[in-house]
């Protein structure tokens, strides 16, 4: 028995991988975030849809993991890769306890990597990748990685940079990557990249980010030492000589 963690990649369907596509038409049962779920609505006749609210992760591979049980083709959906800030380790940890119940994690294309192509290269070199969601973190852990990968000088992508109740966070990372980076440090930011309502990017420099309009649906990146703007797009430069 096999239940599928599947990657839907950044929105538009052609950005998923043919492997994602063959597995979720091959699957009796689709169980996903409403809003994932409408974005491969043209995959999804004849098949049963398990469909929640974002906080409802919990029961959604519980309900898979049960149908999956009872003989059913089950695959759980994330957008980007499942298994970043996705339901793949959940689906592991709820099928825990069934041996017998394989699970496989098909990859997607990343938001860090989606907007690193509208950007430019900015992800050329070392870099990390922080969560300001406090959801699953506690803020001072958020907070300390940020220090460290800062101090270290690593290019910084934020996911969930901004939401409603969080609307301070952004500002908040920025002043501690101005502990140990320059005011000057060219950064950028993508909204809904590649998908189908078309994307929105901006270069800035780190002053500016605390100010910058994003939201969750949005990708920062903060640049280091190496990170220059050429002709209009950010490119970390890994040092080759030209
Ligand atoms: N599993 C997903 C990440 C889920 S966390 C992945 O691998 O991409 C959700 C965050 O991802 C959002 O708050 C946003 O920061 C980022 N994100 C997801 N899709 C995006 C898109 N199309 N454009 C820009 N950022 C996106």
């Amino acid at each position: 028995m096999k239940i599928y963690a599947v990657g839907l990649g950044p929105g538009d369907v052609s950005y998923m991988i043919p492997e994602a596509r063959e597995v979720i038409r091959s699957c009796d049962t689709v169980v996903g975030y409403t809003v994932y779920i409408d974005l491969i609505s043209d995959l999804l006749a004849g098949k049963e849809l398990i469909s929640t609210g974002m906080t409802a992760e919990v029961e959604r591979c519980e309900a898979a993991v049960a149908e999956a049980l009872r003989g059913k083709q089950v695959c759980v959906v994330s957008s980007g890769d499942a298994g970043i800030y996705g339901m793949a380790s959940l689906l592991y940890e709820a099928a825990e306890p069934y041996p017998a119940l394989e699970v496989e994690v098909v990859p997607g294309i990343t938001a860090a990597a989606a907007a690193a192509a509208i950007l430019g290269s900015p992800l050329s070199n070392d870099f990390a990748v922080i969560s300001l969601s406090d959801l699953m973190t506690p803020w001072e852990v958020i907070e300390r990685r940020l220090d460290a990968v800062s101090a270290a000088d690593m290019v910084t992508c934020l996911y969930n940079p901004r939401s409603k109740k969080r609307c301070d966070y952004l500002e908040k990372a920025a002043a501690i990557a101005l502990r140990h980076k320059p005011p000057t440090t060219n950064c950028g930011y993508v909204r809904n990249a590649f998908r189908d309502t078309g994307s929105e990017a901006c270069l800035c420099t780190l002053a500016d980010l605390a100010t910058a309009d994003v939201d969750m649906f949005t990708t920062v990146i903060i640049g280091n030492a190496d990170t220059r703007v050429i002709h209009g797009k950010l490119v970390c430069a890994r040092g080759y000589r030209l």
